[in-house]
């Protein structure tokens, strides 16, 4: 890395990701310097007051309708970039790009990063789940390298520290922590009516609507199988832990304090735990192999606390065994079932589809997948499009 400040770049920085990247630098400004900010260009006000306040050398914005206004309120000194292709400029500007694009948008961000030889900090888990064939040919690129931000994904990562120096296969599990969302507890039957305010209010994170949704559904720890098959599934030595599917479990756990755990094969579990805060994992990405001098989410063992486990209902959450199934299937059903999902979720936050039709679609959308392989960008651009054509057909079919 260059000396003085790591240079930040952040995509995606106007969501809960970016903002609270920005926080994570703004608590160690001797270390870390924003460089870069990406953005769809939605949400205009918030991105020229980030751009104001860290003074980018870069924003660059998706969509073009208020280039006008960013050009003439942005600082002096930051270009200004616009259009769908733009993003994908943040990965080789700084040391380190986060990447916190909602869905599959980011996977442009994800390969350009890795391909330009620099840390991903990756909090977009669909650009992984979606394009991993892709994906894993370009984390090859010489000094490419990624580090989870997904707050489970951070905590194996954490757990296996040190696990390359033993023997293959060591590893026994990897257990992913599951919150259970707004609805659990609940049978079935109890979710026939259950609306977009009830499906957005998590117990215990702050997220944006998308995956606050897929966490109501169970499918975003679905996606979060798949996504830690993707980075630790590779051999051992390999980054990974030669770890198949089947021993890749989901526990629900509501407190949302142990963040995931490894299993060796001695008995030993290990896991990461802290209060549910974001900035920890972004801060680990960002410090790997170093830690961070701020604390997020630390403990006071001095209250009481109650850690609670139980098994994830499959009866009323259908959603994660439709994950389990597609990463199985491999090749790009996994980027289909993603793309059903988007489809899915943005009809029910529309008002389109009910909450507890989600999985129902889904499920005949993987049933028409057709098993195309995942061998280059443009394959997996085209599944993605045709998943999302055929949960719009299924969707509209049923009303
Ligand atoms: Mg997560």
């Amino acid at each position: 890395m260059s000396p003085g400040p790591v240079r930040v770049a952040v995509a995606g920085c106007t969501g809960s990701i970016g903002t609270q990247t920005l926080e994570v630098v703004a608590a160690e400004p001797d270390r870390y310097r924003v460089v870069a900010l990406g953005a769809s260009g939605r949400d205009v006000d918030r991105l020229v007051d980030q751009a104001r306040a860290v003074r980018p050398e870069l924003v660059a914005v998706q969509d073009g309708r208020h280039a006008d206004r960013l050009g003439a309120e942005l600082p002096p000194g930051t270009a200004l970039e616009v259009g769908d292709a733009s993003l994908a400029l943040l990965g080789a500007v700084g040391d380190v790009c986060v990447n916190g694009v909602v869905g599959f948008a980011g996977l442009r961000v994800t390969l350009a990063t890795l391909e330009a030889g620099r840390r991903l900090a990756l909090a977009n888990k669909e650009s992984l789940i979606a394009g991993g064939p892709v994906v894993q040919r370009s984390r090859r690129t010489p000094g490419a390298e990624l580090v989870p931000v997904d707050s489970e994904h951070g905590a194996i990562h954490q757990c296996l520290r040190g696990a390359d120096r033993l023997g293959p296969r060591r590893v026994a599990r990897l257990v992913l922590t599951a919150s259970g969302g707004p609805f659990r507890g609940r049978r079935r039957a109890e979710l026939e009516r259950v609306g977009v305010d009830d499906a957005l209010a998590h117990p215990t994170w702050r997220m944006g609507p998308k995956i606050t949704v897929d966490s109501s559904t169970l499918m975003n720890k679905g996606l979060e199988v798949i996504e830690a098959h993707e980075l630790f599934g590779a051999p051992a030595g390999d980054a990974g832990c030669g770890i198949g599917f089947d021993a890749i479990d989901v526990v629900v756990h509501p407190q949302s304090i142990v963040h995931s755990m490894v299993e060796f094969t001695d008995g030993a579990t290990i896991a990461q735990l802290s209060q549910p805060d974001m900035r920890l994992p972004i801060g680990y990405a960002l410090a790997h192999p170093d830690r961070l001098g701020t604390p997020f989410g630390r403990m006071d063992w001095s209250t009481a606390a109650h850690l609670d486990f139980e098994p994830p209902d499959h009866e009323a959450f259908p959603c994660l065994r439709l994950a389990y199934d597609a990463g199985r299937l491999g090749g790009t059903a996994p980027a289909w079932l993603n793309a059903a999902n988007e489809v899915a979720v943005d009809a029910f936050l529309g008002g389109r589809l009910r909450w507890i039709e989600i999985p129902e679609v889904l499920k005949r959308a993987l049933d028409r997948h057709d098993g195309t392989p995942a061998d280059s960008v443009e394959a997996v651009v085209d599944v993605d499009r045709r998943g999302r054509e055929a949960a719009q057909r299924l969707i509209e079919a049923r009303t």
